[in-house]
Protein backbone atom coordinates (compact mmCIF):
# COMPACT_ATOMS: atom_id res chain seq x y z
CA UNK A 1 0.00 0.00 0.00
CA UNK A 2 1.76 3.48 -0.95
CA UNK A 3 1.47 5.76 2.36
CA UNK A 4 0.74 8.80 -0.07
CA UNK A 5 -2.74 11.29 0.79
CA UNK A 6 -3.73 12.05 -2.77
CA UNK A 7 -1.38 12.12 -6.11
CA UNK A 8 -3.30 9.02 -7.76
CA UNK A 9 -2.13 9.22 -10.77
CA UNK A 10 1.65 9.25 -10.08
CA UNK A 11 1.28 6.51 -7.87
CA UNK A 12 -0.50 4.90 -10.67
CA UNK A 13 2.38 5.79 -12.87
CA UNK A 14 4.89 4.49 -10.65
CA UNK A 15 3.48 1.41 -9.33
CA UNK A 16 2.63 0.12 -13.00
CA UNK A 17 6.32 0.39 -13.58
CA UNK A 18 7.41 -1.76 -11.29
CA UNK A 19 4.22 -4.55 -11.33
CA UNK A 20 5.35 -4.35 -15.71
CA UNK A 21 9.28 -4.67 -14.72
CA UNK A 22 9.43 -1.45 -16.87
CA UNK A 23 11.59 1.03 -14.44
CA UNK A 24 12.91 3.89 -16.14
CA UNK A 25 16.61 4.97 -14.93
CA UNK A 26 15.72 8.64 -13.76
CA UNK A 27 12.63 10.25 -13.09
CA UNK A 28 12.04 14.20 -12.59
CA UNK A 29 9.19 15.23 -10.27
CA UNK A 30 7.82 18.75 -10.16
CA UNK A 31 5.35 20.50 -8.38
CA UNK A 32 5.86 23.86 -5.65
CA UNK A 33 7.27 22.99 -2.52
CA UNK A 34 5.94 20.91 -0.19
CA UNK A 35 3.71 19.27 -2.02
CA UNK A 36 5.10 15.94 -1.44
CA UNK A 37 8.10 15.23 -4.19
CA UNK A 38 10.53 13.58 -1.59
CA UNK A 39 7.90 11.80 0.29
CA UNK A 40 7.26 10.16 -3.36
CA UNK A 41 10.34 9.86 -4.51
CA UNK A 42 11.07 8.08 -1.12
CA UNK A 43 7.76 6.01 -1.20
CA UNK A 44 8.91 5.03 -4.88
CA UNK A 45 12.21 4.09 -3.34
CA UNK A 46 10.26 1.52 -0.70
CA UNK A 47 8.31 0.32 -3.37
CA UNK A 48 11.67 -0.69 -5.79
CA UNK A 49 13.48 -2.35 -3.04
CA UNK A 50 10.08 -3.92 -0.71
CA UNK A 51 10.38 -7.24 0.20
CA UNK A 52 6.89 -7.84 1.56
CA UNK A 53 4.14 -9.23 -0.76
CA UNK A 54 2.59 -5.95 -1.42
CA UNK A 55 4.86 -3.10 -2.42
CA UNK A 56 5.46 -0.91 -0.68
CA UNK A 57 4.45 -2.89 2.62
CA UNK A 58 5.71 -0.33 5.37
CA UNK A 59 6.48 -3.15 7.28
CA UNK A 60 9.33 -4.90 5.97
CA UNK A 61 13.33 -4.60 7.05
CA UNK A 62 13.47 -2.64 3.89
CA UNK A 63 10.69 -0.68 3.91
CA UNK A 64 11.28 0.28 7.36
CA UNK A 65 15.39 1.14 6.71
CA UNK A 66 14.00 3.41 3.66
CA UNK A 67 11.81 5.39 6.55
CA UNK A 68 14.20 5.99 8.61
CA UNK A 69 17.44 6.77 6.33
CA UNK A 70 19.46 4.13 7.08
CA UNK A 71 19.03 1.78 3.98
CA UNK A 72 22.49 1.29 2.34
CA UNK A 73 21.04 1.34 -1.11
CA UNK A 74 18.91 4.67 -1.47
CA UNK A 75 20.26 7.86 -0.23
CA UNK A 76 18.66 11.33 -0.54
CA UNK A 77 21.13 14.18 -1.44
CA UNK A 78 20.09 17.68 -0.62
CA UNK A 79 22.23 20.88 -1.11
CA UNK A 80 20.85 21.64 3.01
CA UNK A 81 20.84 25.32 1.76
CA UNK A 82 23.83 25.37 -0.34
CA UNK A 83 24.02 23.65 -4.08
CA UNK A 84 24.13 20.60 -5.05
CA UNK A 85 28.46 20.63 -6.37
CA UNK A 86 30.06 18.36 -8.55
CA UNK A 87 31.33 16.65 -5.74
CA UNK A 88 28.35 14.87 -4.89
CA UNK A 89 27.25 14.35 -8.23
CA UNK A 90 30.94 12.20 -8.78
CA UNK A 91 30.41 10.56 -5.35
CA UNK A 92 26.94 9.39 -6.51
CA UNK A 93 28.93 8.12 -9.55
CA UNK A 94 31.04 6.09 -7.79
CA UNK A 95 28.49 4.44 -5.79
CA UNK A 96 26.17 3.70 -8.78
CA UNK A 97 27.95 1.34 -10.74
CA UNK A 98 27.90 -0.96 -7.35
CA UNK A 99 25.53 -3.75 -7.32
CA UNK A 100 22.94 -2.91 -4.75
CA UNK A 101 23.88 -4.20 -0.92
CA UNK A 102 20.75 -5.43 -0.13
CA UNK A 103 18.09 -4.24 -2.25
CA UNK A 104 16.97 -4.63 -6.23
CA UNK A 105 17.83 -1.14 -6.95
CA UNK A 106 20.07 1.37 -6.27
CA UNK A 107 17.95 5.13 -5.85
CA UNK A 108 19.25 8.20 -5.37
CA UNK A 109 17.13 10.56 -4.75
CA UNK A 110 18.66 14.66 -5.41
CA UNK A 111 16.02 17.22 -4.15
CA UNK A 112 15.45 20.56 -5.39
CA UNK A 113 17.75 19.93 -8.08
CA UNK A 114 17.58 23.23 -9.71
CA UNK A 115 19.71 24.72 -7.24
CA UNK A 116 22.78 22.43 -8.26
CA UNK A 117 25.80 24.32 -10.08
CA UNK A 118 25.83 23.81 -13.55
CA UNK A 119 28.95 21.73 -13.38
CA UNK A 120 27.18 19.04 -11.18
CA UNK A 121 24.33 19.16 -13.87
CA UNK A 122 26.50 18.71 -16.66
CA UNK A 123 28.03 15.74 -14.66
CA UNK A 124 24.73 14.26 -13.69
CA UNK A 125 24.39 14.30 -17.36
CA UNK A 126 26.62 11.33 -17.86
CA UNK A 127 24.97 8.85 -15.87
CA UNK A 128 21.97 9.81 -17.26
CA UNK A 129 23.17 8.87 -20.84
CA UNK A 130 24.99 5.94 -19.91
CA UNK A 131 22.70 4.92 -16.50
CA UNK A 132 24.25 1.88 -14.44
CA UNK A 133 22.16 -1.41 -14.36
CA UNK A 134 21.06 -1.19 -11.11
CA UNK A 135 20.47 2.66 -10.75
CA UNK A 136 17.57 4.90 -10.70
CA UNK A 137 17.68 8.35 -10.27
CA UNK A 138 14.89 10.44 -9.22
CA UNK A 139 15.25 14.23 -9.16
CA UNK A 140 12.79 16.45 -7.44
CA UNK A 141 11.79 20.31 -9.23
CA UNK A 142 9.31 23.19 -8.66
CA UNK A 143 9.43 23.31 -12.52
CA UNK A 144 11.15 20.81 -15.23
CA UNK A 145 11.87 24.23 -17.21
CA UNK A 146 14.52 25.14 -14.41
CA UNK A 147 16.78 22.44 -15.66
CA UNK A 148 18.61 21.42 -18.47
CA UNK A 149 16.70 20.57 -21.68
CA UNK A 150 18.84 17.35 -21.83
CA UNK A 151 18.43 16.65 -18.59
CA UNK A 152 14.84 16.61 -18.51
CA UNK A 153 14.46 14.90 -21.77
CA UNK A 154 16.03 11.89 -20.02
CA UNK A 155 13.84 11.69 -17.61
CA UNK A 156 10.47 10.45 -17.09
CA UNK A 157 8.62 13.75 -15.66
CA UNK A 158 5.80 12.89 -12.82
CA UNK A 159 3.87 16.21 -12.37
CA UNK A 160 2.36 16.69 -8.88
CA UNK A 161 -0.35 18.65 -8.85
CA UNK A 162 -1.77 20.91 -5.68
CA UNK A 163 -4.13 18.86 -3.55
CA UNK A 164 -7.82 20.42 -2.76
CA UNK A 165 -8.39 21.76 0.08
CA UNK A 166 -11.00 19.06 1.69
CA UNK A 167 -8.65 16.49 0.93
CA UNK A 168 -6.04 18.38 2.61
CA UNK A 169 -8.75 19.44 5.64
CA UNK A 170 -9.63 16.25 6.10
CA UNK A 171 -5.72 14.45 6.28
CA UNK A 172 -5.18 16.73 9.21
CA UNK A 173 -8.04 15.67 10.76
CA UNK A 174 -8.10 11.92 10.88
CA UNK A 175 -4.35 11.51 10.65
CA UNK A 176 -2.58 14.13 12.45
CA UNK A 177 -5.52 15.06 15.44
CA UNK A 178 -6.00 18.96 14.69
CA UNK A 179 -9.21 20.08 15.54
CA UNK A 180 -11.49 21.08 12.53
CA UNK A 181 -11.30 24.83 12.68
CA UNK A 182 -7.70 25.07 12.32
CA UNK A 183 -7.78 22.33 9.73
CA UNK A 184 -9.67 24.01 7.61
CA UNK A 185 -8.05 27.44 7.92
CA UNK A 186 -4.45 25.39 7.25
CA UNK A 187 -5.81 23.09 4.59
CA UNK A 188 -6.61 27.17 2.87
CA UNK A 189 -3.11 28.63 3.79
CA UNK A 190 -1.35 25.15 2.41
CA UNK A 191 -2.60 26.14 -1.36
CA UNK A 192 -3.05 22.18 -1.44
CA UNK A 193 0.53 21.40 -0.34
CA UNK A 194 0.27 18.94 2.59
CA UNK A 195 3.90 19.07 3.57
CA UNK A 196 3.22 23.02 4.69
CA UNK A 197 -0.36 21.96 6.43
CA UNK A 198 1.40 19.14 8.16
CA UNK A 199 4.53 21.25 9.52
CA UNK A 200 2.35 24.37 9.88
CA UNK A 201 -0.15 22.07 12.54
CA UNK A 202 3.34 20.80 14.30
CA UNK A 203 4.66 24.11 14.75
CA UNK A 204 3.27 27.13 15.52
CA UNK A 205 5.92 29.53 14.89
CA UNK A 206 4.76 29.06 11.02
CA UNK A 207 1.76 30.68 11.59
CA UNK A 208 3.22 33.45 13.86
CA UNK A 209 6.09 34.51 10.83
CA UNK A 210 2.89 34.69 8.41
CA UNK A 211 1.07 37.37 10.32
CA UNK A 212 4.39 39.11 10.92
CA UNK A 213 4.85 38.73 7.26
CA UNK A 214 1.55 40.21 6.37
CA UNK A 215 1.56 42.32 8.76
CA UNK A 216 4.84 43.95 7.18
CA UNK A 217 3.06 44.49 4.01
CA UNK A 218 0.33 46.50 6.04
CA UNK A 219 2.93 48.68 7.04
CA UNK A 220 5.24 48.65 3.65
CA UNK A 221 1.68 49.88 1.69
CA UNK A 222 1.04 52.63 3.63
CA UNK A 223 4.37 54.37 3.15
CA UNK A 224 5.92 55.44 -0.55
CA UNK A 225 8.43 55.44 -2.98
CA UNK A 226 11.85 54.96 -1.34
CA UNK A 227 10.71 54.92 2.40
CA UNK A 228 9.36 51.18 1.13
CA UNK A 229 12.85 50.05 0.22
CA UNK A 230 14.38 49.42 4.02
CA UNK A 231 11.69 46.57 4.00
CA UNK A 232 13.48 44.99 0.87
CA UNK A 233 16.60 45.11 2.86
CA UNK A 234 15.08 43.84 5.99
CA UNK A 235 13.51 40.86 3.55
CA UNK A 236 16.86 40.41 2.36
CA UNK A 237 18.83 39.34 5.21
CA UNK A 238 16.59 35.98 5.36
CA UNK A 239 17.04 35.02 1.87
CA UNK A 240 16.23 31.59 2.12
CA UNK A 241 12.16 32.95 3.43
CA UNK A 242 11.66 35.61 0.16
CA UNK A 243 10.12 32.99 -1.82
CA UNK A 244 7.73 31.87 0.48
CA UNK A 245 6.84 35.59 1.35
CA UNK A 246 6.08 36.64 -1.93
CA UNK A 247 3.81 33.10 -2.10
CA UNK A 248 1.87 34.79 1.05
CA UNK A 249 1.73 38.16 -0.55
CA UNK A 250 -0.43 36.70 -3.60
CA UNK A 251 -2.68 34.95 -2.01
CA UNK A 252 -3.21 38.17 0.15
CA UNK A 253 -3.41 40.08 -3.21
CA UNK A 254 -5.73 37.27 -4.90
CA UNK A 255 -8.22 37.88 -2.05
CA UNK A 256 -8.23 41.47 -2.48
CA UNK A 257 -9.66 40.61 -6.40
CA UNK A 258 -11.94 37.66 -4.81
CA UNK A 259 -13.30 40.64 -2.25
CA UNK A 260 -13.62 43.07 -4.74
CA UNK A 261 -15.36 40.74 -7.05
CA UNK A 262 -17.62 40.02 -4.22
CA UNK A 263 -16.40 36.22 -3.83
CA UNK A 264 -15.66 36.05 -0.10
CA UNK A 265 -16.41 32.24 0.23
CA UNK A 266 -12.81 31.58 -2.01
CA UNK A 267 -10.83 33.91 0.19
CA UNK A 268 -7.54 31.96 1.26
CA UNK A 269 -6.82 33.90 4.26
CA UNK A 270 -9.82 33.31 5.97
CA UNK A 271 -8.54 34.70 9.46
CA UNK A 272 -7.73 38.30 7.88
CA UNK A 273 -11.09 38.99 6.68
CA UNK A 274 -12.04 41.73 8.37
CA UNK A 275 -8.77 43.72 7.88
CA UNK A 276 -8.91 43.07 4.04
CA UNK A 277 -12.73 43.78 3.86
CA UNK A 278 -11.30 47.75 5.11
CA UNK A 279 -8.23 47.58 2.89
CA UNK A 280 -10.00 46.16 -0.28
CA UNK A 281 -12.43 49.78 -0.44
CA UNK A 282 -8.99 52.06 -0.77
CA UNK A 283 -7.87 50.20 -3.86
CA UNK A 284 -9.52 49.67 -7.48
CA UNK A 285 -9.46 46.81 -9.52
CA UNK A 286 -6.85 47.74 -11.33
CA UNK A 287 -4.48 48.61 -8.64
CA UNK A 288 -4.92 44.84 -7.19
CA UNK A 289 -4.27 43.05 -10.58
CA UNK A 290 -1.42 45.03 -11.30
CA UNK A 291 0.11 44.37 -7.20
CA UNK A 292 -0.88 40.57 -7.99
CA UNK A 293 0.70 40.49 -11.51
CA UNK A 294 4.18 41.84 -10.41
CA UNK A 295 4.38 40.00 -6.83
CA UNK A 296 3.91 36.52 -9.34
CA UNK A 297 6.74 38.48 -11.92
CA UNK A 298 9.17 39.16 -8.93
CA UNK A 299 8.62 35.92 -7.47
CA UNK A 300 9.26 34.56 -11.18
CA UNK A 301 12.48 36.66 -11.06
CA UNK A 302 13.83 35.32 -7.62
CA UNK A 303 13.22 31.52 -9.06
CA UNK A 304 15.62 32.60 -11.62
CA UNK A 305 18.28 33.95 -9.31
CA UNK A 306 17.95 37.64 -9.73
CA UNK A 307 19.07 39.82 -7.48
CA UNK A 308 16.90 39.84 -5.24
CA UNK A 309 17.08 43.55 -3.39
CA UNK A 310 16.35 44.96 -6.32
CA UNK A 311 13.79 42.99 -7.69
CA UNK A 312 12.23 43.60 -4.20
CA UNK A 313 12.62 47.51 -4.75
CA UNK A 314 11.15 46.96 -8.31
CA UNK A 315 8.16 45.18 -7.03
CA UNK A 316 7.34 47.89 -3.95
CA UNK A 317 7.40 50.68 -6.25
CA UNK A 318 4.75 49.03 -8.12
CA UNK A 319 2.27 48.70 -5.43
CA UNK A 320 -0.29 51.25 -4.69
CA UNK A 321 -0.41 53.26 -1.56
CA UNK A 322 -2.89 52.33 1.26
CA UNK A 323 -3.93 55.59 2.31
CA UNK A 324 -4.55 55.06 6.27
CA UNK A 325 -6.21 58.81 6.28
CA UNK A 326 -9.37 57.10 4.70
CA UNK A 327 -9.90 54.59 6.61
ZN1 LIG B 1 8.31 -3.44 2.46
Amino acid sequence: MWNIVGHEWAVGLLAQSIAEGNVSHAYLFTGPAHIGKTTLALEFAAALNCIGSEVPCGDCLACRKIAVGTHPDVRLISGEGKAIGIEKVRQIQHEAILSPFEGRWRVHILSDFQDATPEAANCLLKTLEEPPKHEVLLLTVPEADLLLPTVVSRCQVVVLRRLPIAVIAETLQTRWKVHAADASLLARLSGGRLGWAIAAAGDSSILEKRKQYLDQLMKLLQVQGVHRWPYAKELCKTPGTLKGVLDLWSTWWRDMLLLKLECPAQVTNSDRRDDMMQAVKLFDPLEIRMALQSTRNAREQLERNANAQLALEVLFLDYPLLRNDHK
